[in-house]
């Protein structure tokens, strides 16, 4: 081990957020005005789950709405698991929320006669309309009017293409010392040089674990990076076997990520199988009485088993007799990017499949961020609130970035300081240069396969054994290498990727019931009573790299280094 940074006890210490999406901001944004920031963004700031956002964020704002009819609409959504606690302290405060994006000059579409001048839309799930939005592109707005904001604050610092690997516990520091959040090791990906950063505290904000699927809506970020540092660093983590599927993201080689909006289906597009003419090409009445109109978790096991029963590697959705114009002025967005990619949606069936959508589990924390290891905090889609239960109200995830964005910000504003010990440098003096990137390339593309074949959307035990035999050999490979050479961003994103798989895995197989975005052919009926899945450990020491064995956690602790 290098000679350790020396730090002052006495000066006050950034917070390191670890994300630049909607949870980041918020969070980096409450705190500026007392306390100086880093913000890590490891890839392009327009690659984060808000910016691609869509639909739009629930405010309880309309005469005709309350607290308890979100609250509702939520729990039922959720199948069960919601906290109800979680879903009122949310919703109480969400007309806040969206009120607090309307000063930083978020452009929500206007309606002189609606809450706040907006235009609120519905959704699915939703008793009225409670939805602001930007036209098609919520997330996008929301997201570039944080950022200018970030970007004009002179106790921000924004860097973008670093990428944090570990939160620094007591087990790094090869002594006795309080089980706290001391700081992250970042890799700086232009210098590929591991840096050390104290933290006064640490915010996970690195959004969801889509890419652990073949197929996912999700940008390339979400590689579960925050759920698998918290995991490593002994915080427990909950549900994670509740992952929404999006049942229409389009099928093409080389662009994987895009969504086909359940709004085609709303106005009366048709799921079809490729390779079959006429009416009886449709599939969905034979599913349910609903057919297209079925819920999201309904049409997304219909398109998989149709898939796995005939071996198709898509579907169709047909909207040709809809009209151009129509398909024009409804859908702008979607015509013209698969127009770009060859396909006139006017004239040819749109080729999707269901993709990886949202992580309704993560790091279990209370309603101030705090995680089980003091100085650690958590916000946005890589946590576990009790929100989302098992399945999640959609528009509910900006909301939940936003609320508690601001009530973990103000946490750690009101902690108590905690001394800060000198932090060890990263020491890559025993390891080498990676000999095969494809080593690294290979166990990428096979886990996914094997999440999206053994663990998606219908699962049966036989499966999940099957998945986790390979995981734990992929993860024991991954280890090996890890320990042994030097760290790159995929590297790094893999090994976070096989933790995240086997804390799905596990979660699957403890869950003998099919509840929300759990199916089981083996338990296909939901028990009359159900817990969340909450999965827990001690901190551990995998390798030289990392010190000595540490200790795990306190219960939500709320002190802060300086
Ligand atoms: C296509 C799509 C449409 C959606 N539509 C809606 C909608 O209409 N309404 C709604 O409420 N929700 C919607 N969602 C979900 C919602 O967008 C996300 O849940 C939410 O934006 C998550 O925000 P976040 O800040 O937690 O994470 P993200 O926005 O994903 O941000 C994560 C950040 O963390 C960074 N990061 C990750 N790992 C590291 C690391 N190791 N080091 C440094 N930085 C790291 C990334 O670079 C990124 O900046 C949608 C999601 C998708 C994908």
């Amino acid at each position: 081990m290098s000679s350790p940074l020396s730090s002052s006890p006495t000066a006050a210490l950034p917070v390191v957020i670890v994300g630049a999406g909607l949870a980041g901001l918020t969070v980096a944004l409450h705190l500026a005005r007392e306390r100086r920031v880093i913000v890590l963004a490891k890839r392009n700031l327009d690659e984060a789950a808000t910016a691609w956002a869509q639909g739009g964020i629930v405010g309880v704002l309309g005469d005709d709405d309350s607290v308890e009819s979100h609250v509702r609409d939520t729990q039922e959504a959720g199948a069960g698991l919601v906290d109800e606690h979680t879903a009122r302290f949310i919703a109480e405060r969400s007309a806040g929320a969206v009120e607090w994006l309307v000063d930083r000059g978020v452009p929500f579409s206007p309606d002189p006669g609606g809450p706040l001048g907006l235009h609120l839309t519905r959704e699915g799930g939703h008793a009225v309309r409670r939805i602001a939005h930007a036209a098609d592109a919520t997330g996008k707005a929301i997201h570039e009017a944080l950022l200018a904001e970030v970007r004009l604050n002179p106790n921000i610092d924004l860097r973008v293409g670093w990428m944090a690997i570990d939160v620094i516990t007591p087990h790094h520091l090869h002594r006795e010392a309080l089980p706290c959040c001391y700081g992250v090791y970042a890799l700086d990906i232009a210098t590929q040089r591991v840096e050390t950063l104290p933290a006064s505290a640490v915010v996970l904000a690195s959004g969801g674990v889509g890419k652990v699927y073949r197929y996912t809506s999700n940008p390339d970020t979400s590689t579960g990076d925050g759920i698998a540092m918290a995991w490593r660093a002994g915080c427990r983590v909950g549900n994670m076997e509740f992952v929404q599927f999006h049942p229409t993201c389009l099928y093409h080689p080389t662009d994987r990520s895009f969504l086909i909006t359940e709004a085609l289906r709303g106005e009366g597009g048709l799921l079809k199988l490729p390779n079959v003419e006429g009416e009886a090409a449709r599939f969905m009445p034979q599913h349910d009485a609903r057919a297209e109109l079925a819920p999201r978790d309904v049409v997304a096991r219909a398109i998989d088993f149709e898939m796995k029963r005939h071996g198709l590697d898509y579907v169709h959705l047909d909207a040709t007799h809809l009209g151009e114009e129509f398909l024009k002025s409804h859908f702008p967005t979607i015509h013209a990017r698969c127009l770009a990619l060859g396909i006139d949606i006017t004239k040819q069936p749109i080729p999707v499949v269901p993709a990886a959508h949202y992580t309704c589990g993560g790091v279990v924390t209370d309603l101030h961020g705090r995680t089980d290891l003091p100085g650690l905090y958590a916000v946005g889609e890589t946590t576990y609130t009790g929100l989302h239960g098992a399945n999640r109200l959609a528009s509910n995830s900006l909301l939940e970035c936003v609320v508690l964005g601001r009530t973990c910000a103000e946490t750690i504003l009101g902690a108590p300081a905690v001394e800060q010990p000198a932090l060890p440098a990263w020491d890559e003096s025993q390891v080498e240069n990676a000999d095969e990137q494809v080593v690294i390339s290979h166990n990428w593309d096979e886990l996914r396969l094997l999440m999206w074949n053994y663990v998606g959307i219908v699962r049966t035990t036989r499966r999940l054994e099957r998945a986790m035999h390979r995981i734990r050999l992929l993860r024991d490979e991954i280890e090996d290498y890890y320990a042994n050479f030097r760290v790159n961003r995929d590297l790094l994103e893999l090994r976070n990727l096989v933790e995240c798989a086997e804390l799905i895995v596990r979660s699957a197989l403890l869950r003998h019931e099919s509840r929300g975005l759990h199916y089981s052919r083996d338990f296909p009926n939901a028990l009359p009573v159900s817990f969340p899945t909450v999965l827990g450990r001690e901190a551990r020491s995998r390798r030289a790299r990392d010190g000595a064995p540490g200790t795990g956690g306190s219960t939500f602790g709320n002190s802060r280094c300086v």
